[in-house]
């Protein structure tokens, strides 16, 4: 049966001279790896080659037994084409794309957290500088934790759940706690970085990253490639843009 959504590529691999594997996340369908064939050649019913971050409207088969589906249509929207003309923003884009495959299931829908990337893809190809891009990719990376279930404590200490303040001498986050650990119990915990006030003000407090300066906003990324690199058990194909 022949279902229609609404998706972005997230990756693709040529399968042929003239066909694509994509990795397709849909609004009400989730994930979804399909085959498209003939989608490499000048006229098909995908307006040209499938590149991450397409988007737009399509129509494909869910595989009955295969593991994969088949695309037999995709309407492509010229949409977030200024991304191309930003390299911070998009490298913050391809990175947002790479965790979204790394942490959703094929045919498990999270429609707030498409709604939430699409919002991003929209937010991030304004920007003109690296700051608000990273400040961006920030907020995206943490609704996707939360959207899959494994949404970091970040106002208490994840281990006695002290509120953190300003007070606290020192601010760890520990990956396998996932969350911040107080001074009080740190010694508890070897798997764990240290932030800095401001980077662990801002993650307490998410409203200000909007006004962080890009130290810190690096700070925190840093922070978050560590987690998720604990949590893929690698690291993010994209964090070597990040790890300068
Ligand atoms: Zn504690």
């Amino acid at each position: 049966m022949l279902k229609k959504d609404k998706a972005v590529c997230l990756r693709t691999t040529d399968y042929s001279e003239t066909s694509q594997v994509v990795t397709l996340f849909a609004s009400h369908s989730g994930k979804i790896s399909a085959i498209a064939k003939g989608s490499k050649r000048p006229k098909s019913a995908f307006d040209g080659p499938i590149e991450v971050l397409s988007f737009g409207d399509i129509i494909y088969s869910a595989p009955r037994s295969a593991k994969l589906a088949t695309l037999t249509e995709f309407n492509q929207k010229p949409a977030f084409l200024q991304l191309r003309k930003n390299l911070a923003a998009l490298n913050c884009s391809f990175f947002a794309a790479e965790l979204l495959d790394a942490f959703t299931q094929d045919f498990d829908p999270h429609t707030a957290l498409f709604d939430a990337f699409l919002q991003f893809l929209t937010d991030i190809s304004l920007v003109q500088d690296n700051r608000n891009a990273l400040g961006f990719l920030i907020l995206f990376q943490l609704t996707l934790l939360a959207e899959v279930g494994t949404k970091p404590v970040l106002t208490e200490c994840v281990n006695c759940n002290a509120s953190f303040t300003d007070k606290w001498r020192e601010v760890h986050f520990s990956s396998l706690a996932n969350g911040l650990i107080c001074p009080d119990c740190d010694q508890a915990f070897v798997d764990k970085i240290r932030l800095t006030k401001n980077a662990a003000d801002c993650l307490a407090d998410l409203k200000l990253i909007s006004k962080a300066n890009e130290k810190t906003l690096n700070e925190i990324e840093k922070a978050l490639i560590y987690h998720f690199t604990e949590l893929m058990h690698r690291p993010p194909k994209m964090a070597k843009s990040f790890l300068k």
